[in-house]
């Protein structure tokens, strides 16, 4: 419960600091967007606190009673357990937001959160319930091969909400100190670009706490200057689009095809950035 109070507090913290230094110029009233992103919070949020977390953590439990998952197969100092397991934990993240883009069904849900036509704090809460949903198969998965503990599993999770917050949010930091902050962990600028309407910029930028797994894949992106960026999926950026019972309704029906513009024409932008560019963050 003090997690959650501290994530309340966290929220709050960012959406002063967005209202006073912004990143990126809002292109829609907030209130309507914030009754929508608040109201789809808060079936994400039963179901992650009464099936994903209770999974989660008695599953943690039972690998660590067994003992089974990779963790346990040496024997290892626990703070050495605690940092793999860390890692772990945010390295398959990784692979299942990857999969939510890659795989059809995953990404007809996943899109209820991109379609949001900006970008704050209050992005970070807008989750379809049934993406909440089916990450609970993929935490069985995840915890099972792992083997870490509940204390590990429960720090993981409060880092991961945490860095959530602060990379939805329209945070404007000083661009040296993002860029040094950033080579570690996911920053704002960054994850913006992944939520460009250009589709090779929003599959791209995967990584959830540490930054180096995009890095590592070759999918980071951030020659992208914030202030060129156009925030959602082209082909659900009409405020019809965006009311509560569109987006609660949006995966069940047929799909648009979402990076073409209403007109047909498609987003895109002249770059021949070289690899060694596309990992330089811009303003
Ligand atoms: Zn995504």
């Amino acid at each position: 419960m003090n997690s959650v109070l501290v994530l309340i507090g966290f929220f709050l913290f960012l959406f002063l600091i967005e209202a006073l230094f912004p990143l990126r110029t809002r292109t829609r009233a907030l209130v309507h967007r914030l009754i929508t992103n608040l109201c789809v919070s808060i079936f994400a949020f039963a179901v992650a606190a009464c099936i994903v977390r209770p999974v989660g953590l008695s599953l943690a439990a039972w690998t660590a009673a067994k003992p089974f998952g990779l963790l346990h197969l040496v024997a290892l100092p626990a703070a050495v357990q605690f940092g793999l397991a860390f890692l772990l934990m945010d390295l398959t993240f990784y692979y299942w937001h990857l999969a939510n883009h890659r795989i059809p069904v995953l990404w007809r849900f996943h899109n209820v959160h991109h379609i949001d036509p900006d970008l704050d704090v209050s992005t970070a809460l807008r989750f379809h319930v049934v993406e909440v949903l089916l990450s609970t198969g993929f935490r069985v998965v995840q915890v099972g091969l792992i083997g870490l503990s509940p204390l590990t599993y429960m720090i993981y999770e409060s880092v991961f909400q945490a860095s959530t917050l602060f990379q939805h949010s329209n945070v404007r930091l000083p661009l040296r100190a993002e860029r040094l902050l950033n080579t570690v962990l996911v920053t704002p600028r960054m994850h913006g670009i992944h939520h460009s309407v250009v589709e090779n910029e929003t599959n791209s930028n995967y990584s959830t706490v540490f930054s180096w797994w995009d890095r590592l894949h070759r999918s980071l992106h951030l020659d992208i200057p914030q202030s060129t960026l156009v925030i959602g999926i082209p082909a659900y950026r009409e405020p019809v689009d965006n009311t509560l019972w569109n987006v609660l309704a949006l995966p069940f029906r047929t799909q648009r095809a979402y990076w073409y513009w209403p007109d047909g024409s498609r987003p895109t932008r002249d770059t021949t950035a070289t690899r060694a560019h596309r990992t330089r963050m811009m303003e």
